[in-house]
């Protein structure tokens, strides 16, 4: 029998603790079936490649393609569902050196918010915006088309919002930036300081 080589990552949380932020049936759709659909699709694309017993953000940064649209779409939404907490737990705002980061590269935390807001409302199409750090420390703001992931850039993703329709149409329909507005109240900040420190 042809062991999975990926497997579809638990979430930190049961499917409706993310109400009404990000519904029960968005998580069932979008983790269920779109993020399991990659899985689906790597594992089999991978047989008998050089990719096939490879770390995923090695085989991002090295392949291309089909593989390379499946493996990134696993590791955006790896560390994209595993970034939230349930709307009433008291890890929401960033401090510590996270905090003073933010306040050095983006002058305050409204204006980082309101930056990475406006990268991911215009960001044209399907794909993600991203809070990286880059070798030294810095914080940047990136749109990443598609699957693309930071790492490509040699940047360390802390942060991302996911702008592919599926993320949001059936809680918001078109409403992007209210989607993107709303998703500040559900961050772990806890999880994307451990990020910036590694
Ligand atoms: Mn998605």
């Amino acid at each position: 029998m042809l062991t999975a080589l990926f497997s579809l990552i638990t979430l930190p949380y049961a499917p409706n603790a993310l109400e009404p932020v990000i519904s029960r049936q968005t998580i069932e759709f979008h983790y269920g079936k779109h993020l399991q659909t990659y899985v689906d699709n790597l594992n089999k694309l991978v047989v008998g490649t050089e990719f096939e017993n490879m770390p995923l953000e090695e085989i991002v940064c090295k392949s291309q393609g089909g593989i390379f649209n499946n493996a990134g779409q696993i590791l955006n939404h790896n560390l994209y569902f595993a970034q939230f907490s349930p709307l009433a737990a008291d890890n929401h705002a960033p401090k510590g050196d996270l905090l003073d980061a933010i306040n050095r590269d983006f002058g305050s935390l409204e204006a980082f918010k309101a930056e990475f807001e406006q990268k991911g409302v215009t960001l044209f199409g399907s794909g993600w915006v991203w809070l990286s750090a880059d070798k030294d420390g810095k914080l940047v703001i990136t749109q990443e088309t598609n699957a693309n992931n930071p790492i490509t850039k040699g940047l360390k993703p802390l942060l991302t919002m996911d702008v592919w329709e599926h993320a949001y149409y059936i809680d918001y329909q078109n409403r992007r930036a209210a989607h993107l507005q709303a998703l500040w109240q559900i961050i772990n900040w806890e999880e994307i300081a451990q990020r910036f420190a590694k």
